[in-house]
């Protein structure tokens, strides 16, 4: 399924269904789409701007349909319209006349990268202008809310169904913090995983990821430097059997981060998530199994089944 309009073109995401049986995880990776809208009249170069995306990330998760997850992609970058701010998360610097209600500017916006960036990668300003109130508004409702919408609909789905929900916020991250980062000039981790400081989903869900891909060679941090921001805090409710974990993959681990190109470890990289999205099945099924009423259906095709892409 794609959302926004009948033009396949212009669809702001790609809904990728389970090949088979659903289970009840969703996996959504907002800042990994290549596809520039023609209204983002960027000032930088191209090359320069694209630095800020999670290049092969939805690619990377391809698995997951196989697995019975729902993977969700955004197709256009996360500097024109960023799906991991709130919507109040705006810079009335950036704009030429008003914004009709209050704004509540977060550090991301102080930092140029609120809801829509005022900053391109190494600081450098993304428009030789300021945007109409108009313009952010309509990015907001061509892109930001169809995407929501469906990540919403998706998790509100398998949660009616199978009574819990697990959610993978999916991102990639530079290798080292640059100087507008919360950790400048340091070396990351393999993987940070991130759960607001324990308050998004099951410490379980955290340590069985956190432990698998330790097992597989790799290093992991926890919230550290990043926590999850908007997704996973709109959508991880624990208390509610709604669990959402932000993933960072180190982007060195699989591509030149100067070309954007694959590099020798992409293949290990995507068969390793491939095993994590099996060891997660596994889990899903023995937390579901744990509950009094419910169990995981593994037999009938589900109306949903089948990929679209
Ligand atoms: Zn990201």
């Amino acid at each position: 399924m794609s959302g926004t309009g009948d033009d396949p073109l212009t669809a702001s995401f790609v809904r990728h269904d389970p090949d088979g049986a659903p289970i009840p995880l969703v996996l959504d990776s907002p800042h990994s789409g290549e596809w520039y809208p023609d209204d983002f009249d960027h000032a930088p170069p191209r090359a320069l701007v694209r630095q800020a995306e999670d290049t092969h990330v939805a690619r990377l998760w391809r698995a997951a349909p196989a697995l019975g997850a729902t993977l969700i992609e955004a197709r256009f970058p996360r500097a024109y319209i960023d799906l991991n701010r709130s919507l109040d998360d705006i810079d009335p610097e950036l704009l030429a006349d008003a914004w009709p209600v209050p704004l509540f500017p977060s550090r991301k916006t102080q930092q140029g990268i609120g809801l829509v960036w005022r900053l391109a990668c190494a600081g450098v300003p993304l428009y030789s202008r300021k945007l109409a109130s108009s313009e952010v508004r309509s990015r907001i409702d061509r892109y930001w809310q169809p995407y929501h919408a469906a990540l919403a609909t998706i998790l509100d789905a398998r949660h009616r169904e199978f009574g819990a929900v697990w959610h993978l916020n999916c991102h990639s991250m530079p290798a080292v913090g640059d100087a507008l980062s919360d950790d400048p000039e340091r070396e990351r981790a393999d993987f940070v995983l991130g759960d607001r400081d324990g308050t998004t989903c099951e410490p379980e869900f955290m340590q069985c990821i956190a432990d698998s891909v330790r097992e597989m060679g790799y290093s992991v941090a926890l919230n550290d430097p990043y926590k999850g921001v908007e997704l996973v805090r709109k959508h991880g409710r624990p208390a509610e059997n709604r669990h959402s974990l932000q993933v960072e993959v180190k982007r060195t681990l699989y591509m030149n981060e100067r070309t954007l190109e694959p590099n020798a470890g992409y293949a290990r990289v995507e068969r390793d998530l491939a095993r994590l999205l099996a060891t997660l099945a596994n889990y899903l099924r023995a937390r579901l199994a744990a509950f009094p009423t419910r169990t995981l259906t593994v037999s009938a095709p589900h109306p949903e089944g089948g990929q679209t892409t």
